[in-house]
C-alpha cells in the first residue's frame, strides 16, 4: 500500500480563527487562556479533518501563532540579546516581541525591542522572521510547543508526523549580527539541539519526522553542499525516520546530495518540476521511501488527478510500498475550504480545490494507485470533467484575444524612437524645470475615503453619490499638490482599495474570491484575485478619473497603471498556460488603456512593476528568460505610445544591481525606485552600469512617519548628481503615500519642492 500525507495545513482557520485571535490578545481583549484555547480547537479541527479525509501521516507542528520559522528560532533558543536574557522556555511575550517589536501589556515605544526583520519566503508571498545569530550564538531547546502540540495530537488518536525546518534551511534563512561571520559555522552548534529534538520525539513515539530543506533547490555555495552530508550523518543516529522534504522547484545539481543523505525518505515537488522524476529515481537507494508532491499546494486549481495517477503508477511498480503522495509543498499557500465559498458558480467552483479539497485528492490518488481508478470513479469523473471544462469553456477561451498575443509582432514592444529623440521631444511638449518633481501615485486613505467605499459597498449609497466623493478627494489632491509646487501631479488613487484588486476587477478573465484567504504574514491574509481566463479590457478603466483630474490643473497629471508582472504575480495564476502568455495578456489590455489615456490628453503615463524583482526564479539559470518575458511584456503595455508622450515606471526595491540592464530593457522613460533607506546605496549601481533614462531616486522613505528635511534632500540628491546626468534625475517620494497622513506629506513634499529649488540654483550654476 502507498502513504497519503501531508506537507502542512494553513493555520489560519477557514474564517481566519487565528487572525481573530490573535488581534484580540495583542489588543488585550483576550487573554492568553483564551488565545490557546483557540489554537487547540483549531489544531484539534485540522487534525481531524485530515484523518478523517484518510491520510495515513498528519503534519504537527505546523500550526503557529505567527510564523514557522519564529516558532523554530525559540524551539532553539535563538532570541536576540535585546529581548533580555531568557532562562527557561521562550514565553509567548517574548514571541511576539521579536514578531512585532511588543507584547501585551508592553509600554508603547520602547524602542529596543524592535521586531526582527522579515522576508519573503522564498518565492512565496508568505514572509518569515529572519532569525539572527550572533558570532558566539548557542541554541538549546528553549520551547514545549512542538511536544506539546505532539501529545495533543496523540490524545486525539491522531497520526502524527512532526515538521521541522531542517539545520541547513534554517541557518540559511537567518542572518548574521555584529562582527562578520560564517554563519555556516553555526552548524557544529546547532546539531546537538536538533540531535536532542529528535531524540525527544523518538521518546514520544514519532515514528516519522519530516525534516523540510526546502533550500536545496537553490543554487547553493559548494560548502553548503558538503555540510548537508556531515549534518544528517550527526542526525541518522537519533532512531526516528526522518523525511527529507524539498519543494519550490528542481534539485538538479543537489539530486546526488539529497539522494545519498542518510535519512530514510525525500519529498520533491513535481508540481513545479515534473522533469525531475527520472533523476532522482535513478539515483535514489532502493531502502528509501520517495514522496511524490503531485497536486500544487500553491494555486488554487482542482488537480487533474488522470494526469498525476499516469506518473504515480509507474513509479509504483518500481517503488511499490515506497511510494508516498503528498501536496507539492505545505499548503499553507493555500485558502482553507472551498466549501466556503457561495457566490461563485457550480462550473467555475468545479475547477477549484482549495487545501480541504486538496487533501481529499491526495487521498483520492493513493486508492487509484491502490486499488484502481474504479475506487474512486466519483473523484476521477469530477476531476476529468472539469479538466475538459476548463480546456474548453469560452469564459476561458477567447480566440481574439490569444490571436491577439500570438501575433506579436516584432515591433510591438518598441517605442518608436530611441530615449534621446523622446527625450527632446517631451521636453518640448512638457516643459518641465531641471530636476523635476513628482510622486508615486496615492495620496492618504483619509477616514472620508474608507467611509465611501464602505457606505458604497453596503449599498448606503448610490453609486452617483459615490463617484461624486471620489471627484472631491482628486481636487483636494490636485489642490494641495498645486499650492506644494509640484511639478507632474497624481490624481491620488483615491478609487482604488488595492493596485491589483481594482485593475483585476475591471478586466475579463478575472474572478474573485469571497473567502480565498492567505497567509502572508502573521495575522495578515490576503484574498489573491484568480486570473482564470485570457485576460482583455472590456471598457476603459481609468479615463473618466485621470481626464477629470487633468481638467483641475495646468500641470501634466499622471495617469496611474499597475503593470502586467505585478498584476501577475500577486494573484493566483491560471496554470493551462505559460504564466508568459497571461502576462502578454494582460500586457495587451493596459496597452489599449494607455493609447486612450494619450488619446484622452493625458501625457504621462506611470506603469507601475513593485513585484517584477519578486518574480525572479529561484535558479540564476532561470533569471535570463523570466526577465525577457517579463520586460517584453511591460514594453508591449507601454510599446504603443507618441514619442512625446512619457512613460514612467516605479519600483519599490533598491536591491538591483544584479537586474539592472533588465529594467534598463523596460525602455520605461523615467524610472522611481527606493532608495532612501539605503541611503542612495542604489546609485552604486550607475557606477558600473550607465543607465540610458531618467530616474527619479526616491529621497525619503514614505514607511517611516518621520518627515524629511530640505538639506537631507538636497544632501542625498546632489550625491545622485555625482553618477546621474542631472538632467535626467527627477526628484520623488520613494513610493506611494496612501499610509501616511496629509498633515506629514504636505509638509515632507514641500521641504521635497524647496530642496528642488535650491538644487536647481546651484547645479545650473
Ligand atoms: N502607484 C502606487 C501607489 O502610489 C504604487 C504602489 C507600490 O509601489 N506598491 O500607491
Ligand atoms: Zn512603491
Amino acid at each position: 500500500m502507498s502513504t497519503a500525507h501531508n506537507l502542512g495545513f494553513p493555520r489560519i482557520g477557514a474564517r481566519r480563527e487565528m487572525k481573530r485571535a490573535v488581534e484580540s490578545y495583542w489588543k488585550g481583549d483576550l487573554d492568553e487562556a483564551g488565545l490557546l484555547a483557540v489554537g487547540r480547537e483549531l489544531r484539534a479541527r485540522h487534525w481531524k479533518l485530515q484523518a478523517e479525509a484518510g491520510l495515513d501521516l498528519v503534519p504537527v507542528g505546523d500550526f503557529t501563532w505567527y510564523d514557522h520559522v519564529l516558532d523554530m528560532s525559540v524551539l532553539l533558543g535563538v532570541v536576540p540579546q535585546r529581548f533580555g536574557d531568557v532562562m527557561g522556555n521562550v514565553d509567548l511575550k517574548t514571541y511576539f516581541r521579536m514578531a512585532r517589536g511588543r507584547a501585551p501589556g508592553d509600554k508603547a515605544g520602547s524602542a529596543d525591542t524592535y521586531a526582527c526583520e522579515m522576508t519573503k519566503w522564498f518565492d512565496t508571498n508568505y514572509h518569515y522572521i529572519v532569525p539572527e545569530f550572533n558570532a558566539d550564538q548557542t541554541f538549546r531547546i528553549a520551547s514545549n510547543k512542538l511536544f506539546d502540540e505532539l501529545a495533543e495530537a496523540k490524545a486525539l488518536g491522531v497520526r502524527a508526523k512532526p515538521v521541522l525546518v531542517g539545520p541547513l534551511t534554517y541557518l540559511w534563512l537567518g542572518k548574521t549580527r555584529g562582527a562578520a561571520f560564517d554563519k555556516l559555522t553555526l552548524l557544529e552548534k546547532i546539531l546537538p539541539a536538533y540531535a536532542e529534538m529528535l531524540a525527544r520525539l523518538k521518546q514520544a513515539g514519532v515514528e516519522w519526522v519530516q525534516i523540510d530543506e526546502p533550500i536545496l533547490v537553490l543554487d547553493l555555495p559548494q560548502a553548503w553542499k558538503n555540510a548537508f552530508e556531515s549534518a544528517y550523518n550527526r542526525l541518522q543516529s537519533s532512531g526516528v525516520k526522518l523525511l527529507l522534504a524539498t519543494y519550490f522547484g528542481a534539485l538538479d545539481d543537489n539530486t546526488g546530495v539529497a539522494c545519498r543523505l542518510p535519512v530514510d525518505g525525500l519529498h520533491i515537488d513535481l508540481v513545479r518540476a515534473p522533469q525531475q522524476l527520472a533523476t532522482v529515481l535513478d539515483q535514489l537507494p532502493a531502502y528509501k521511501v520517495l514522496s511524490l508532491g503531485v497536486v500544487d499546494g500553491r494555486n488554487i486549481w482542482r488537480a487533474d488527478l488522470e494526469k498525476a495517477l499516469a506518473i504515480l503508477d509507474s513509479v509504483k511498480e518500481r517503488l511499490g510500498e515506497r511510494l508516498w503522495i503528498a501536496p507539492s509543498c505545505s499548503l499553507l499557500h493555500s485558502p482553507v475550504d472551498l466549501a466556503l465559498e457561495t457566490k461563485l458558480d457550480q462550473e467555475f467552483k468545479s475547477w477549484l480545490a482549495y487545501a480541504t479539497q486538496k487533501v481529499a485528492e491526495v487521498v483520492a490518488l493513493r486508492e487509484g494507485v491502490d486499488h484502481g481508478r474504479a475506487s474512486i470513479g466519483v473523484m476521477l469523473d469530477a476531476s476529468r470533467a472539469a479538466a475538459q471544462s476548463r480546456t474548453t469553456s469560452k469564459r476561458i477561451h477567447r480566440p481574439d484575444v490569444k490571436a491577439r498575443a500570438k501575433a506579436l509582432s516584432a515591433s510591438a514592444d518598441q517605442r518608436h524612437a530611441p530615449y534621446a529623440e523622446r527625450a527632446r521631444q517631451q521636453r518640448e511638449k512638457l516643459k518641465l524645470p531641471l530636476l523635476p518633481t513628482t510622486t508615486i501615485g496615492s495620496f492618504p486613505q483619509t477616514q472620508a475615503i474608507r467611509s465611501a467605499r464602505s457606505d458604497f459597498k453596503a449599498k448606503r449609497i448610490t453609486e452617483a453619490e459615490y463617484n461624486e466623493r471620489m471627484k472631491q478627494e482628486i481636487t483636494l489632491a490636485v489642490r494641495k499638490q498645486e499650492e506644494i509646487g509640484l511639478d507632474v501631479l497624481v490624481h491620488g488613487e483615491a478609487e482604488r482599495n488595492d493596485m491589483v484588486e481594482y485593475f483585476g476587477e475591471l478586466l475579463d478573465g478575472y474572478a474573485f474570491s469571497e473567502n480565498g484567504w492567505v497567509q502572508s504574514y502573521g495575522s495578515r491574509c490576503v484574498k489573491p484575485p484568480i486570473i482564470f481566463g485570457d485576460v482583455s479590457r472590456p471598457k476603459p478603466m481609468t479615463v473618466d478619473w485621470t481626464t477629470y483630474a487633468q481638467s483641475l490643473t495646468q500641470k501634466p497629471m499622471k495617469g496611474m497603471l499597475s503593470g502586467p508582472i505585478t498584476m501577475l504575480q500577486w494573484s493566483f495564476v491560471r496554470d493551462d498556460q505559460p504564466r508568459s502568455l497571461t502576462a502578454l495578456q494582460i500586457a495587451f489590455a493596459l496597452r489599449d488603456e494607455v493609447l486612450d489615456l494619450e488619446k484622452a490628453g493625458i501625457k504621462v503615463v506611470q506603469i507601475d512593476e513593485p513585484a517584477l524583482r519578486e518574480g525572479l526564479p529561484l535558479r540564476h539559470a532561470d533569471w535570463a528568460e523570466y526577465l525577457r518575458w517579463a520586460a517584453q511584456a511591460f514594453r508591449v503595455s507601454a510599446g504603443a505610445v507618441r514619442d512625446d508622450t512619457q512613460i514612467h515606471t516605479h519600483m519599490c526595491y533598491a536591491e538591483f544591481n544584479d537586474i539592472i540592464d533588465s529594467i534598463a530593457a523596460l525602455d520605461a522613460d523615467v524610472i522611481t525606485i527606493e532608495t532612501s533607506r539605503s541611503d542612495m546605496e542604489l546609485l552604486d549601481a550607475f557606477v558600473n552600469f550607465s543607465y540610458p533614462n531618467e530616474i527619479g531616486p526616491g529621497v525619503y522613505d514614505i514607511h517611516s512617519p518621520r518627515v524629511p528635511t530640505k538639506d537631507e534632500i538636497v544632501r542625498l540628491m546632489e550625491k545622485a548628481a555625482k553618477v546621474v546626468p542631472v538632467d535626467r534625475l527627477w526628484i520623488n517620494p520613494d513610493c506611494g503615500l496612501k499610509t501616511r497622513d496629509w498633515p506629514e506629506v504636505e509638509t515632507a513634499l514641500a521641504n521635497m519642492v524647496s530642496a528642488a529649488k535650491t538644487l536647481r540654483e546651484r547645479l545650473q550654476h
